[in-house]
This record gives C-alpha cells, sequence and structure tokens, in this order.
C-alpha cells in the first residue's frame, strides 16, 4: 500500500482543515508546532477505511520534520477484520489505531504526540472530518463508491474550500481520463 498526502490533491481545503498543536516546556516534547498532515492509501479499489497521520514539527527556528506517523482507522475492529482477511490481531490493533505506525517515521517524541494527539485534537469533529476527505480522496481517485461513501462525500454541496462552487465542479474534479478512461 502507497499513500499521499490529502494536501497533494485537495491543497486548498487541506490548509483550511489542518490541525495543529503547540507545545512549550512540556516535559516529554520539545518546542514548537506540531501539524497533523492526513494520508490516504492510493489503491483505488482498497476500501481501507483509515487515515495515516504523518506529525510534522515547526521548531521555534522554522525547521519542518516529521516526528511522528499515526495510523488510526475509525470503523470498529470487526470491520478491519472481516476486511484484512486474517490478519493478526496486535497488527490489526495498530492497523485500527489510534496508535504509532512502526512501518513509517517516528523520533523519541512520538508516544508523547500520540498521547496530546489523542486527549486533545483526535475529537468528534475532527473524526468526521478524516471520514469525509477519505471519501473525497477515493471519490477523486476514482473508486468504486457505496452510496454511504458517496453521501460522505456530498459531490453537489458547496466545495469546503471556499470558492461557492458544489464539490464536483471544484475540488472533487477529475481529469477527463480519469472519468472516461485513456482513448487508446
Ligand atoms: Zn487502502
Ligand atoms: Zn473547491
Amino acid at each position: 500500500m502507497t499513500y499521499s498526502g490529502f494536501y497533494a490533491h485537495f491543497e486548498k481545503i487541506a490548509m483550511k482543515q489542518v490541525r495543529s498543536l503547540s507545545f512549550r516546556n512540556h516535559q516529554d516534547i520539545p518546542d514548537g508546532d506540531y501539524a497533523f498532515m492526513p494520508m490516504y492509501c492510493d489503491d483505488k479499489t482498497c476500501d481501507c477505511r483509515r487515515a495515516i497521520i504523518a506529525v510534522l514539527q515547526v521548531s521555534p527556528e522554522f525547521r519542518v520534520g516529521q516526528v511522528a506517523t499515526i495510523s488510526y482507522g475509525w470503523e470498529a475492529m470487526s470491520f478491519y477484520r472481516k476486511w484484512s482477511h486474517g490478519m493478526p490481531e496486535d497488527m490489526l490493533k495498530i492497523f485500527k489505531g489510534p496508535a504509532l505506525d512502526y512501518m513509517n517515521i517516528q523520533s523519541p517524541h512520538a508516544e508523547a504526540l500520540l498521547e496530546s494527539f489523542i486527549t486533545t485534537a483526535l475529537d468528534a469533529v475532527y473524526i468526521e472530518r478524516l471520514k469525509k476527505q477519505y471519501a473525497m480522496f477515493k471519490h477523486k481517485q476514482g473508486m468504486k463508491m457505496t452510496p454511504e461513501l458517496l453521501k460522505l462525500v456530498g459531490i453537489y454541496e458547496p466545495c469546503p474550500c471556499g470558492s461557492g462552487k458544489v464539490f464536483n465542479l471544484c475540488c472533487g474534479k477529475k481529469k477527463f481520463s480519469e472519468r472516461f478512461g485513456r482513448r487508446r
């Protein structure tokens, strides 16, 4: 599975929706601003209902670096159990999360950042946002959408970038080749 950033496909919306936390004099986390950048799986046949969240630190000297990677799936464990066709239970737990994804970048502060993320950033509003972003992302990639996912996208609703156009004619617009397939 490969993942790409929501911002790579929806720059304007991503900039409006980014969550961040600031720390000064925290016992386990170096000073700085920390931005949570969701990524989703690129496979348009894969309905994995999960975000990989890269945590970027912007230090007081404005150096930027990835310091943690969080896995978060919002469905119940039973969903992932069925979806994965027999992934071992301890791997499934990480997959569902919220947990550190050890296949990706971590730093010595990753555990503390995960804890702050769970207690202060991962609220109901943010979870709904991740679900919606996931649906938008998959829609743009051309995944076959279930009615449930299509409803989440809200293709005829005003685009969250604030343009005033509906999503399907704005940031959700697909390229001609994606919509109709390549001509031979
Ligand atoms: Zn996937
Ligand atoms: Zn838009």
